[in-house]
């Protein structure tokens, strides 16, 4: 029997547990990595709070999405990778033979293999992942920064799905995490960049990851007035990006680009949440409007390529640091809080 590992399992919304399992062997076409650094997620805290039927739709499971760490051991047939690298570990990849892979859009894929359990000493990276979805990592680059590379690699999607023209404005709704990501990667593809939110912390934040202007909603509570103050001919945006995900917000989303601009809806509902929307400005001014989920293994690679230029200023991404042993904690006490990120050093 295999040697002993830490790893956070999760048994229930609300029920996190600290266990000790056997360390995982790799088989045939597998790496096993040595996880060095985890980063906690809103969509970890949301899954705690209310479980996650894709997710973690077999409990108990391992837990955690984001980390990056050194391969400890290689599978066989596995000749592209070594013992001893330095790596970002994936959370999914797809199969390359369906429908949608054959499309390109691989975020789709129909046999997209997931991959939970970042909060462990150790991961078994199956085939499919090992194969499309780990990465060396450039020397400078730490495992912390690295970790990020997942997150970073959803926001690249969503900007490069916005078909930018140089200098066009786009709003962001929401001034959390993922917003400050968005706003690094908008910068990058040479946006100007609005962030809308209602936390003056939050928005100082965004301001420092780079937003050219923020609207505090505590003070402009008309958003959309704001919005078309700030551009030019008080048109409006030309895109917008949701990333709150909330009804309300995804309404306010279509009421504040101009006409023909393009709306990303980034922000996840909860399930079964329904919007209302006016038909007639999407119709009449030719809104259109797009679901952005997840990410490709094109996007990572990008995301590497970003982070290792430091497009992201990571300080203002990752809060603290925490052991593993401490998460179950970590987490009932944060359970409400919209906190910076925790790296999770093992
Ligand atoms: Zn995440
Ligand atoms: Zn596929």
């Amino acid at each position: 029997m295999n040697a002993l590992m830490k790893a956070v399992m999760f048994y229930a919304p609300g029920d996190l547990r600290l266990m000790e399992t056997p360390i995982p062997s790799a088989g045939p076409g597998e790496v096993v990595v040595k996880i060095k650094t985890a980063l906690t997620c809103g969509t970890d805290f949301k899954a705690y709070r209310q479980g996650h039927p894709v997710l973690l739709a077999h409990t108990p499971s391992p837990f955690g999405h984001e980390m990056a760490g050194i391969i400890s051991e290689v599978g066989a047939g596995v000749n592209w990778l070594r013992e001893g690298e330095r790596v970002v570990v994936l959370n999914s990849a797809p199969c390359d033979d369906c429908f949608f892979c054959e499309q390109g859009i691989t975020e789709l894929c129909e046999n997209l293999e997931l991959l939970n359990g970042a909060y462990a000493e150790y991961i078994r990276v199956p085939p499919q992942i090992t194969r499309h979805n780990v990465h060396p990592l450039p020397e400078h680059l730490s495992f912390a920064e690295a970790a990020l590379v997942e997150p970073f690699a959803c926001a690249l999607h969503a900007v490069d799905k916005m078909r930018l023209k140089p200098s066009e404005t786009i709003a962001v709704i929401g001034a959390g995490n993922m917003a400050r990501l968005l706003i690094c990667a908008l910068k990058a593809a040479g946006a100007r960049v609005l962030v809308i939110g209602r936390n003056a912390e939050r928005l100082r934040l965004a301001t420092t990851a780079g937003a050219d202007d923020v609207i505090d909603l505590s003070r402009e509570p008309d958003a959309v007035a704001a919005v078309r103050r700030r551009t030019a001919g008080h048109r409006g945006a030309d895109g917008v990006i949701e990333a709150v995900g909330k009804p309300e917000t995804w309404s306010l989303s279509v009421a504040m680009v101009r006409k023909g601009g393009r709306v990303c809806l980034f922000g996840g509902c909860a399930a079964g949440a329904k919007v209302e929307l006016e038909t007639h400005r999407i119709h009449y001014n030719e809104i259109a409007l797009f679901g952005v989920f997840h990410h490709r293994p094109s996007y990572v690679r990008q995301a590497i390529e970003l982070l290792g230029n430091g497009a992201v200023p990571t300080e203002l991404l990752i809060g603290g640091r925490i052991s593993l042993e401490d998460l179950v904690s970590f987490f009932a006490e944060n359970r409400d809080t919209n906190a910076l990120k925790a790296a999770v050093i093992m």
